[in-house]
């Protein structure tokens, strides 16, 4: 279990008096446990055997929550949810997806790279959020 996520989570949630319910710390606790990003079937499952009977929208709305609040990401490709293993409030992600073990590598590069930033200002474009997934073979996989 990651407990420094954990510790992150409630003092963000006391400082900015959110309301940090069991099912809101069980879904961190689950993904940020998970080595690999979860659907969020998987979620609610894993959320199963914490909370008798949790209804879906209890885990999609925490799920909600930790992503706008940046706790975690939303992998799009794979309709998963991983943990924000960068520093929490950056605008920007971008990650590295191994085609035959499945790890995510969260890149700390959080910034817009510099050739994308000047393809949105040829085009006047202000850009808020971005997300950049790169396919391809890990390290422990060559
Ligand atoms: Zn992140
Ligand atoms: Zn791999």
């Amino acid at each position: 279990m990651n407990t420094l996520l954990e510790k992150k989570a409630i003092k963000f949630c006391e400082e900015n008096k959110h309301r940090l319910s069991l099912p809101r710390l069980e879904v961190l606790k689950i993904i940020g446990a998970s080595k690999k990003p979860m659907k969020a079937y998987e979620i609610l499952e894993k959320l199963a055997e914490k909370i008798a009977n949790p209804k879906p929208p209890t885990a999609y709305r925490a799920i909600d929550f930790w992503l706008k609040h940046n706790f975690i990401h939303r992998i799009e490709s794979l309709n998963s949810y991983a943990a924000c293993s960068a520093e929490h409030f950056h605008n920007g992600s971008h990650f590295m997806i191994c085609d035959d073990c499945g790890d995510v590598i969260e890149s700390h590069s959080l910034e817009v790279p510099e050739l994308l930033r000047r393809n949105t200002k040829e085009v006047s474009f202000v850009p808020k959020k971005w997300n950049l997934e790169i396919t391809g073979t890990c390290k422990k996989c060559i």
